[in-house]
């Protein structure tokens, strides 16, 4: 439970004044949900302005405040602006230009032949000085307003700054002083101001102190609970996996396993000794051969007489590694069992039956392998693929089902820099599958410019006559939904046109039924083009796709792009990604793209990547890759984390249930940023 002083902070949205239905949407789409949002909703930048005596003292782009004494209202025809013509004090002529609603309030504010004081942006149309829309118009104290710095905040459509600034400010009033969790050392050598205080500051100016201590804050309840489930999890009670070899025996491969792949393996094997629980994170490129690891770790559990869960995070992908390690595991003699939650009547009773009374020794499914009707035998191993689409809460919850905590592989493809790992996975061990099996052909990867889209059609055609298939993938960003969507199925529509019914539709706006038809269709080889938003990224397999076009890559982050690159290339057939580029690039987009075409190894962009990213970009703003923060930035990161992430383990050493001052000061800080999971855990054990 929240601890109740918190409550005020995290009071709805609409409990602000002037919050109705109208900005509900528009406040979502920031993430602003709860007073607590606002008041960690940080600016951007700020502005100041200069007070000048007369325009001749500004330079065109400055943020000014000048008086100013209106001579003429010129309304114009139709929707054009409204503009105010007024002089300075040394005869220069300014316009005011106001367009829409706010030309009402202008023509009041700015009365003929009265000087008021006017704060703006100065900007130059043809010849002609002009503001438009000032920040503030006045008929006193100009000194004030050259005094004042204003905060720019990131807005969504349907808000102003205006608006915003009111909102924040409501919200901060709600913002009482909290005990102080940073070590008082530190807090002093860093010369951080304290909790309240530092918020305040954050929203009146430049205050880097300020804006670190909050960053530090997020980074510091971060690295707490991951370190928090680091102990609790030690201090619980597994089974000791000692396998006799004897199912592995039987496994015939038709390759010999990568020396990553068998020092991952063995690194598995000596964490499954042990009654500590494992917590071990399988980091590895997409195609770099996971799925056998997975396989022989739960080899090693059916050996020792226990029984072994692999979690996946769709359907598809249950149905595919279900497949796979069916195949695989033939010669084992290891009875495997499907269960999704589209699993109903006799099949799903004979494998709950089946599980009970552990006749199956493993299960593949996705999260109905977890449901409370779900009672296994004997499980002691969980196997957790795509790790990154599990929050570490709901990795919890999986874990502790039984009376003893199962053992706990997570596996991930995402590509994350070594500086996120450890903000990530802090609580878990790491294996690296830093070596690709070997004979893989790089994907030969080129820009396309989408006028030249013509072409690429063609080269469908072609490829689609020698028997192989292709994926061609539009983009889907949560904020553009609609309009994505409807640019997929008009691409869709287009290609079915050309192409017939060889051409399937993937996307997440489907009802799963029929998403998952479109897949089969496509993964049986009956469909020869699947068009699909960013849904194939995790896992499907399909080695005679060959061919991968994606749309607007622009939009995509690097990590997402060598994701989706990756569903290509896995066949012994040489591969081809085309990224298709819009006409209007950025500087950065355009060096993302170089990189895709230069490099393979995920591990090196995903570098590159944060690189590109720049200091000043919020990390979670980002759709794919995405670290858990919202507060942080990335130079915040790269310089504080290694300093909350120490901080956190003296306090976890120190005073592992937090229940000294500081320790109780952290719980508060927990519930904050909501890593309460982490709170929860000391209670259960
Ligand atoms: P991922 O890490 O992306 O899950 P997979 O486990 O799906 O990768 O493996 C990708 C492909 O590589 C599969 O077809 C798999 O059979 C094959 N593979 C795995 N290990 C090796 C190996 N050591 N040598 C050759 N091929 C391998
Ligand atoms: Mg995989």
């Amino acid at each position: 439970m929240r601890p109740d002083r918190l409550n005020p902070l995290f009071a709805a949205a609409d409990s602000l004044k002037g919050v109705g239905a109208g900005l509900a949407r528009p406040l979502e789409k920031l993430g602003l949900t709860r007073i607590r949002d606002f008041a960690y909703h940080l600016p951007d930048r700020f502005v100041q302005r200069r007070a000048v005596e007369n325009l001749d003292e500004a330079s065109v782009g400055e943020n000014v405040v000048v008086a100013l004494t209106p001579v003429e209202h010129r309304a114009s025809s139709g929707r054009g602006p409204f503009r105010v013509v007024a002089t300075d004090s040394a005869g220069n002529v300014c316009t005011l230009t106001y367009f829409g609603r706010a030309s009402y309030t202008a023509k009041k504010q700015l009365p003929l032949g009265e000087p008021r004081w006017v704060a703006g942006r100065l900007d130059q149309y043809g010849q002609m000085l002009q503001i438009v829309h000032p920040d503030h118009v006045t008929d006193s104290s100009g000194a004030a307003l050259g005094q004042l710095v204003e905060p720019i905040y990131p807005l969504s459509e349907g808000l102003t700054q205006g608006r915003m600034g009111a909102l924040v400010h409501q919200a901060l009033e709600h913002v009482e002083p909290l005990p102080e969790w940073i070590e008082p050392a530190l807090l002093d050598r860093m010369q951080w101001p304290a909790w309240r205080d530092a918020l305040l500051l954050a929203h009146q100016g430049e205050h880097p102190a300020a804006r670190d201590r909050l960053a530090y804050d997020e980074l510091l309840a971060n690295s707490l609970a991951l370190l928090l489930v680091k102990q609790s999890n030690r201090s619980r009670v597994g089974t000791p996996l000692v396998g006799d070899g004897s199912r592995r025996a039987r496994l015939q491969l038709p390759f010999p396993l990568t020396g990553a792949q068998r020092r991952a393996i063995a690194e598995i094997e000596g964490d499954l000794t042990q009654s500590a629980p494992m917590l071990r994170l399988l980091q590895g490129d997409v195609g770099s051969g996971k799925t056998v690891v997975a396989l022989e770790a739960m080899l090693i559990a059916v050996e020792a007489g226990a029984q072994a869960a692999l979690l996946a995070p769709t359907e598809i992908l249950a149905r595919q590694h279900y497949e796979t390690l069916k195949r695989m595991a033939a010669g084992t003699g290891v009875e495997i069992a499907l269960l999704t939650g589209r699993d109903k009547g006799r099949a799903r009773e004979a494998v709950l039956m089946g599980l009970l009374d552990g006749s199956i020794d493993m299960v593949i499914g996705t999260h109905a392998i977890f449901q409370d009707t779900v009672t296994y035998k004997h499980l002691a191993l969980v196997v957790i693929d795509e790790q990154h689409r599990f929050g570490v809460g709901q990795r919890l919850l999986l874990t502790q089902k039984g009376r003893r905590t199962p053992h706990c592989l997570a596996m991930t493809a995402t590509p994350i820099p070594r500086t996120l790992t450890l903000a990530q996975y802090g609580e878990m061990d790491v294996s690296k599958l830093d070596e690709m099996p070997p004979g893989r052909q790089p994907i030969d990867t080129r820009v396309v410019a989408v006028e030249r889209v013509e072409d690429v059609i063609g080269a469908i055609a072609r490829h689609i006559e020698t028997g192989q298939q292709v994926y061609w993938v539009c983009p889907m960003v949560r904020e553009q939904e609609s309009a994505d969507l409807a640019a997929a199925e008009a691409r869709f529509a287009e290609l079915r046109e050309r192409f017939g019914d060889r051409v399937v539709l993937v996307h997440g706006q489907l009802r799963p039924e029929v998403k998952d038809a479109a897949m089969e269709r496509f993964a049986r080889g009956e469909a020869a083009l699947l068009v699909a938003t960013t849904v194939i990224e995790v896992g499907v397999d399909v080695p005679n796709a060959t061919l991968m076009v994606i749309e607007q890559a622009e939009r995509f982050g690097l990590a997402q792009l060598h994701q989706l690159r990756g569903r290509v290339g896995r066949g012994a057939a040489k591969s081809t990604c085309l990224l298709l580029r819009g006409a209007m690039l950025s500087e950065t987009a355009r060096e993302r793209l170089a990189l895709m075409r230069e490099t393979q190894d995920g591990f090196r962009l995903a570098e590159e990547d944060l690189r590109l990213r720049g200091g000043g970009e919020l990390l979670g703003t980002r759709q794919s890759g995405d670290t858990p923060f919202r507060v942080a930035q990335l130079d915040q990161l790269q310089r504080l984390l290694p300093v909350a992430h120490d901080d956190a383990r003296l306090l976890v050493e120190r005073d592992g249930g937090l229940t000294g001052e500081r320790g109780e000061a952290a719980r508060l800080l927990l519930y904050l940023f909501e890593r309460d999971w982490g709170v929860q855990l000391l209670r259960g054990g």
